[in-house]
């Protein structure tokens, strides 16, 4: 039987409809758990392979199931050989990045969690290629279990040996996908699933009001990052402009009542654009509206996106922006420049790539 019939998307079942779907199959439902385990933890990617389970049950997954949703359709791997991304393509032709990064003690996956954004912010390359879909919870899961298995396989010394910390922020607005998202964070989090720390894991969103207050009842402490970008509603609705939905004024109050609710620390996300939101008056501005907030605002270096007219701050503005925000007492952070040198930032390599080339027919 060809690919089009295995139409059972086992990544795409929570741990419940894997075990009804197996019941249908006639087996005891612990065999979900077995399955479970194989995609989750021994990272399989043939039924061939779940050496524990019934030839019967193999055979059945191999024809009506299938496991793997991505497919590597170009990969960048940076100079220093620390940052790779990877454009894959999806069943019907859509394209997402991952990227992965490499450090002494962790290695960071940066994922997506739709393909396109509906969002429009004007600084953002996702944002030029309107949303097309949002991603089902196994193509979310299935980035990070394709870069755990290249991890284990490589087993470099002397580095993490696998996906320490997750960031949802690559393509797409993760908390306008939401029910599909949180099933693939369960998974990643679940200790008989992925088994990854909640706390290892940072979802970024543009500032959905309601998703944040959402958020906030979620029992997993999974960390939240906000994209704010500037201080005022004048400036952030011409960068954002889900802003004019969601003031600025709202904004912040609902991440005071995530704090709140939490107690854990809010990160602020601000892409540093020259001579658009870097100024000393700003930055008083911003420790302004952070006053008192459990907070650290985390500095972006703009990766200038073709055809736009933002560019990157001068070193020296990023320097006074930081120090005003520190004497306010407003831990701040300056995020390293990865992968630069292959298009890492959101939506880049993907719109090199289909500049040369053209999805297949869905
Ligand atoms: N939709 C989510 C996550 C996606 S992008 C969000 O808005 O938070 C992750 C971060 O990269 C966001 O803070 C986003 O605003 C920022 N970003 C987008 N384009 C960028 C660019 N060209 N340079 C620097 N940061 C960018």
């Amino acid at each position: 039987m060809n690919q089009a019939n295995r139409s059972i998307r086992l990544l795409d079942l929570s741990p419940d409809a894997l075990r009804a779907q197996v019941v249908a199959w006639d087996q005891p439902a612990y065999r979900a758990d077995q399955l479970y385990q194989w995609l989750y933890q021994r990272l399989a990617v043939d039924p061939a392979e779940m050496s524990n389970l019934p030839a019967g049950l193999r055979d059945r997954l191999a024809q009506e199931a299938q496991i793997e949703l991505l497919t590597p359709a170009a990969e960048s791997i940076s100079r220093d050989g620390h940052t790779t991304k990877t454009l894959f393509r999806l069943h019907d032709g859509q394209l997402i990045e991952t990227v992965l990064m490499r450090y002494d003690r962790r290695n960071t996956l940066c994922i997506s969690s739709q393909a396109g954004c509906a969002m429009g912010c004007t600084f953002c390359a996702t944002a030029q290629m309107g949303l097309q879909r949002n991603l089902t919870p196994g193509e979310i899961v299935a980035q990070v279990l394709y870069f755990e298995r290249g991890l284990r396989q490589q087993g470099v010394t002397g580095r993490a040996p696998r996906v320490s910390n997750i960031v949802v922020m690559g393509m797409g607005e993760p908390l306008a996908n939401y029910a599909n998202l949180w099933q693939s964070l369960r998974t990643l989090v679940d200790p008989a699933g992925f088994g990854l720390g909640a706390r290892k894991i940072t979802v970024s969103t543009v500032g959905l009001v309601p998703a944040i207050d959402r958020f906030a009842e979620e029992e997993l402490q999974i960390n939240l990052a906000v994209s704010l970008h500037a201080p005022n509603d004048a400036l952030r609705a011409t960068l954002v402009p889900i802003n004019q939905r969601y003031p600025i004024a709202e904004l912040i109050a609902a991440c005071r009542r995530y704090v709140a609710r939490t107690h854990r620390r809010i990160s602020f996300e601000y892409a540093m654009m020259a001579g658009i939101n870097d100024s000393p008056a700003l930055a008083e501005e911003l420790a302004a509206r952070l006053h008192g907030l459990l907070c650290h605002v985390n500095l972006i270096p703009l990766n200038p996106v073709v055809g736009s007219p933002f560019q990157p701050s001068r070193r020296a503005d990023v320097d006074a922006f930081v120090a005003i925000l520190e004497a306010a007492g407003i831990p701040t952070t300056l995020r390293v420049r990865r992968g630069i040198d292959i298009d890492a930032g959101c939506g880049q390599l993907r719109a090199r790539v289909a500049a040369r080339t053209t999805p297949p027919p869905a």
